[in-house]
C-alpha cells in the first residue's frame, strides 16, 4: 500500500486522517516531539498493524494519546491527585504518564500490563486528529524499531512510507525527543524515560523526588529503556570530553559537536547541535543531525557529551543507547 502525504495544517486533512483512523487505518501525525504512527487504541488489528510495520516486538507497550486530559477515563481506571497536578502543569506536552488501565482496552496496546502509558500532546494536528477521530489514538514514533526516531515528515517517508495509509506532514518537530514517561503506578513515582519535560521541573510540580527506574535489563516491562534503541547504523561513540582536532589516519569519522566544531579539524563531517548553546535547539536537532551523520558513509560518528542537567539528561540518555552494541 502506498501512503498519502497531505499538509497537518488543511482541516480535510485531518478529516481524512480521522476517517482513516476510525476505518482501522494507520495514520503518521506531527506531534511536538516525534511522528508518531498512529492506530484508533480500541481497533486491536489496527493495533496489531503498527507493531508488523515497525517490527516492534510485542512486549513493548505502546502510548496512548487524548486530546483532553478530560478523556483520562476512557483509558485509565481510578484517580490519583497527582495526575491532576501534573496533567494540569504539564498536559497539552511532552509528559507520558503511566497509571492503571481499564480493562476493556485492548492488551495489545500495553503488552498485556496492567498499566497504560497516557499523554496529551501539545501539537495542534495531533490534538486535532484525535478530537476528530473520536477515539484515543495509540501511536509509538512512527520509525522500524530501535532506530532514531523521525522529527519530520520526509523520515517518515522514507522509512515507513509505503506501509502506512496516511502521512499528515506538520514540518518538524518543536522538542524533538520523546516524551518524559512517569510512573505512578507504585506509591513512588518514577521515571522511567528522561525526555521533553525536565526531572527537575516534575520533581518541583510533585513536591518530591524521581525514583529513577531500574538499570533496563532488570526492566523488561518498559524497552523504551531497553539498551540499544534509537541507534544509528553507524558505531556511534561518546568521548570523555570536547572533541580534539583529528589525527590523520583515524578513518571516516563524523562528529555530532555541541556549540562549535574543533579548530583544524579532520573530521569528514560536523554536525553542530547548539550554535546558539541552548539545549532545546540541541534536542529539537538530535535526531536529524544523527541520521545525516549515519548517511554520510562514515566509518564512526563520535560525539560530544552535555551536562545531564534539564533536557541535557534525555539528550544523554538516547545518545548512550545510540552506541550501546548489539
Ligand atoms: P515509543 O512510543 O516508541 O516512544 O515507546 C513508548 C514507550 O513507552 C515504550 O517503549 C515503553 O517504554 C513506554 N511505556 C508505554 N506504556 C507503558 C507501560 N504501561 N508501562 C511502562 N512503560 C510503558
Ligand atoms: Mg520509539
Amino acid at each position: 500500500m502506498s501512503s498519502r502525504l497531505l499538509r497537518a495544517d488543511d482541516p480535510a486533512a485531518i478529516e481524512a486522517g480521522a476517517r482513516t483512523l476510525r476505518d482501522g487505518g494507520l495514520v503518521a501525525f506531527p506531534t511536538e516531539t516525534v511522528y508518531g504512527l498512529g492506530a484508533n487504541a480500541f481497533d486491536a488489528r489496527a493495533v496489531a498493524r503498527v507493531f508488523e510495520v515497525k517490527a516492534r516486538p510485542s512486549f513493548d507497550p505502546l502510548i496512548v494519546h487524548l486530546s483532553e486530559g478530560s478523556d483520562l477515563g476512557r483509558v485509565v481506571a481510578g484517580d490519583d491527585a497527582r495526575v491532576e497536578r501534573l496533567g494540569a502543569r504539564f498536559w497539552p506536552g511532552p509528559l507520558t504518564l503511566v497509571l492503571p488501565r481499564r480493562p476493556d482496552l485492548p492488551d495489545i496496546v500495553t503488552a498485556g500490563l496492567d498499566t497504560v502509558g497516557v499523554r496529551v500532546p501539545a501539537h495542534p494536528a495531533a490534538r486535532a486528529l484525535i478530537r476528530a477521530a473520536g477515539t484515543p489514538v495509540a501511536a509509538p514514533s512512527a520509525n522500524p524499531f530501535g532506530y532514531v526516531s523521525p522529527t519530520t515528515a520526509e523520515h517518515v517517508v522514507e522509512l515507513l512510507g509505503q506501509a502506512v495509509d496516511l502521512i499528515l506532514d506538520g514540518g518538524p518537530c518543536g522538542v524533538g525527543l520523546e516524551s518524559t514517561i512517569v510512573s505512578l503506578a507504585a506509591p513512588e513515582p518514577t521515571l522511567l524515560r528522561p525526555g521533553g519535560v525536565s526531572r527537575e521541573e516534575l520533581e518541583d510540580a510533585l513536591g518530591a523526588s524521581l525514583v529513577r527506574a531500574a538499570a533496563p535489563a532488570e526492566r523488561p516491562l518498559a524497552p523504551g529503556q531497553l539498551e540499544r534503541h534509537y541507534a544509528t547504523r553507524t558505531p556511534l561513540r561518546i568521548l570523555p570530553g570536547p572533541a580534539a582536532p583529528l589525527p590523520a589516519g583515524a578513518g571516516r569519522v563524523g562528529l555530532l559537536a555541541w556549540s562549535a566544531a574543533p579548530r583544524g579539524r579532520g573530521y569528514a563531517a560536523v554536525e553542530i547541535l547548539a550554535p546558539d548553546g541552548r539545549p532545546t535547539t540541541a534536542a529539537a536537532g538530535l535526531f536529524a543531525a544523527l541520521r545525516r551523520l549515519d548517511a554520510a558513509g562514515l566509518d564512526t560518528i563520535v560525539a560530544e557529551p552535555c551536562p545531564e542537567r534539564g533536557l541535557g539528561l534525555a539528550i544523554m540518555d538516547r545518545l548512550r543507547r545510540s552506541s550501546a552494541r548489539g
